[in-house]
């Protein structure tokens, strides 16, 4: 059901992305050279990192930094330490980030990049040392005003620690240089469960829209780990039934409602849902097409394909993963009238977080819980409503529209830095 190959499912992820930011552009009307101008990366950065490690083995790596896109701030995205990082997947994947950071309205460009390692394989001392080696190589080109990482497959507030301590050895004291990182070490309150907290923000205000309220509805979900645990127990918290739950360990379900405090218990000790006792359980993929009302896929890319798109009965599915939905899957789902609200907005609430704590970063200042909160909640309720306007005026599906936003204050802020006599319109 998911794609075979994460390197299979990241080249397809560039070639999705592609046909959604093209299906935009042509709501748009724009020309093929504004949209080769949109979608070529302004710079892709390739590093040798070689170490001694602990065992006395020589290892050779390969680290990436793809920058996207800078027209509305300094470009930010994750560093994934995994064997089939490349040059592509980090191109992907910086696209993306470009696309999402607009449609929530925060001040950051793209980017996204790597090393090719298996961090499973090595010891912490060598994951130091190739993290360390990667931040000296790529110092010049990274920075608070430049280029923010942050953690993503495989890296962690740890590493994140890591490369802020190697950094500041450069540039004096940089907490934002990263995000991501320990509270102990400048992290932002509430950045944990903000992506899970982002979908349950952007629910709520389809549900408003539709007159539904969340005592109403049945949820089913895919994938418990940061993104899918969050978001169900938020969700459930609001009065909501999580009838559902799929991880990669199988499926467990209720019709009453699932304990999700407990199931949460559960996973952190067993590793997944199977075997919960406060449930019956089932095969996982048959999540996807669960009798709920709203499904929330938020595992892996490609789990709604053209193949089970057809059997899906959620009248709402809320992308907490990247990616999940192919464009064949999409098609199918616009046309038996599902409200889709897309990953790049679905899940935009994790780089709002980070950009909070960005900002708290460089006025050397904490915020509350509270405020972290309420202002994710403003920014996201704002970003559903903005997309929702676009859908209504241009009649199209909420994924076009949040790339037609994207598109439009990504180009309006590239025209603005520049005298430019040749008409562009984004409008
Ligand atoms: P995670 O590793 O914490 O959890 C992944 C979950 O998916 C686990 O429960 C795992 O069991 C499940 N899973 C893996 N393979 C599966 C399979 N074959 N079938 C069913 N379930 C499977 O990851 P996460 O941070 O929760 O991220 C999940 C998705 O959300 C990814 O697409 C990620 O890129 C995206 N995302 C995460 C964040 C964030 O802040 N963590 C932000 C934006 C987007």
């Amino acid at each position: 059901m998911l794609r075979c190959s994460e390197e299979e499912g990241e080249t397809d992820m560039l070639s999705d992305s592609h046909r959604y930011f093209n299906k935009a552009a042509d709501v748009l009307g724009l020309s093929d050279t504004i949209r080769k101008i949109l979608l070529t990366p302004r710079r892709s950065v390739k590093v040798e990192i070689n170490i001694e490690s602990t065992t006395g083995e020589l290892l050779c790596f390969t680290g990436y930094r793809v920058q996207h896109n800078n027209s509305r701030g300094p470009m930010k995205g994750g560093l994934r330490f995994h064997p089939s990082m490349d040059e592509d997947h980090a191109g992907a994947l910086a696209n993306l980030m470009t696309w999402k950071t607009a449609v929530v309205d925060v001040p950051f460009g793209g980017a996204k990049g790597g090393i090719d390692c298996d961090p499973h394989e090595m010891s912490e001392k060598d994951l130091d040392t190739v993290t360390r080696l990667f931040v000296e190589q790529m110092k010049d080109v990274i920075g608070p005003t430049t280029d923010i990482p942050a953690p993503d497959v495989n890296t962690n507030a740890k590493v994140m620690s890591w490369i802020m301590d190697e950094y500041s050895k450069y540039e004096g004291f940089s907490p934002a240089i990263v995000t991501g990182k320990p509270l102990d070490l400048f992290g932002s309150e509430g950045r944990e469960e903000a992506t899970g907290r982002g979908v349950m923000n952007v629910l709520a205000e389809a549900l408003g829209e539709q007159g539904r309220t969340f005592p109403e509805i049945t949820v089913a979900i895919q994938g418990f780990g940061n993104v899918g645990s969050h978001a169900a127990r938020l969700i459930a918290e609001e009065g909501a039934r999580i009838v559902a739950v799929a991880d990669h360990t199988g499926g467990v379900e209720k019709a009453e409602g699932l304990d999700i405090p407990a199931l949460i218990e559960w996973v952190a000790e067993e590793g997944g849902v199977l075997g919960f006792a406060g449930g019956e359980a089932f095969d996982g993929p048959q999540v996807i097409t669960w009798d709920a009302d709203v499904l929330i896929p938020a595992a892996l890319e490609g789990a709604i394909t053209g193949d089970n798109a057809g059997e899906v009965q959620a009248g709402i599915i809320v992308e907490g993963a990247n990616a999940p939905t192919t464009p064949e899957a999409h098609e199918i789902l616009v046309q038996k009238d599902v409200l889709v609200i897309p990953d790049i907005l679905a899940n935009a609430g994790g780089v709002t977080v980070s950009y909070f704590e960005w900002a708290q970063n460089l006025q050397h200042y904490r915020w509350e819980l509270d405020r972290v909160n309420s202002e994710l909640g403003k920014v996201m309720r704002k970003a559903y409503r903005s997309v929702r306007a676009i859908a209504d005026e241009k009649q199209i599906d909420m994924r076009t529209a949040a790339f037609v936003l994207a598109i439009r204050r990504v180009g309006k802020a590239a025209l603005a830095r520049r005298h430019v006599e040749t008409r562009i319109s984004f409008d």
